[in-house]
């Protein structure tokens, strides 16, 4: 990804679609940071270094956005809110960062391995994947256009999750949430199983245009 031309350093991306860009600065890229660089997942901000926007990092991050939650390939890792941060340090690592929604969902070894083999295919050699634990993953992080296409997909979003602070009271009875018919908007529907295809969904039945349908939990 990098190469040394007539003194100066150029830094390009391959594989995307754009094809390839390349940012030239006077001196080394790396030798102007120090620690790592990093694109937020909120955000597709692109970092400056020395007045130059570096086109690595926002490359690596645009290509990690692309991946796709294997369980809702509706949706990519973006808009479910598991992936965190793409950095690079200062040997030119890519480092991903991603946070596992429920605890042992078995799609996490697949999202680790699907970020690797696109950053790998865009040209990206070095790529660790990260798992960060803390802030603990919620359903609220699914962004609103990943609520939009799992409707679409005729799969219930998730409600907004209740934040408590100190003890939380433990009650025996079913969790009752208010799931409105992904296919003709009806709130009367009920639960016909806590579980469906995957372990994040519930299996849901909607009384007035009787067709079943899958919904995202909260948590
Ligand atoms: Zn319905």
């Amino acid at each position: 990804m990098t190469a040394t031309v007539g003194g100066t350093r150029a830094t390009t991306e391959s594989g995307t679609a754009s094809g390839a860009r390349a940012t030239t600065t006077s001196k080394p890229v790396m030798a102007t940071v120090s620690g790592t660089r990093a694109t937020t997942a909120s955000g597709t901000r692109a970092e400056t270094v020395s007045g130059t926007v570096t086109a690595t990092v926002s490359g690596a991050r645009s290509v990690a956005a692309t991946v796709t939650d294997p369980e809702l390939p509706m949706l990519t890792l973006d808009e479910l809110g598991v992936l965190r941060s793409v950095a690079e340090d200062d040997d030119g690592r890519v480092v991903v960062s991603i946070t596992p929604t429920y605890t042992g969902c078995p799609a996490m070894d697949a999202m680790r391995d699907d970020l690797e083999h696109a950053l790998r295919d865009a040209g990206y050699a070095d790529v660790e994947i990260r798992t960060v634990l803390a802030p603990a993953w919620s359903s609220d992080w699914i962004s609103e256009s990943g609520r939009r296409k799992l409707a679409e997909a005729g799969i219930a979003p998730p409600g907004s999750v209740r934040r408590r602070t100190g003890p939380v009271p433990l009650t025996l009875g079913p969790t009752v949430s208010r799931v409105v018919c992904p296919r003709c908007g009806s709130a009367d529907t009920e639960e016909v199983s806590r579980f469906s295809a995957t372990a994040c969904k519930a299996l849901r039945r909607c009384r007035s245009c009787a067709e079943p349908f899958e919904h995202v939990k909260e948590i």
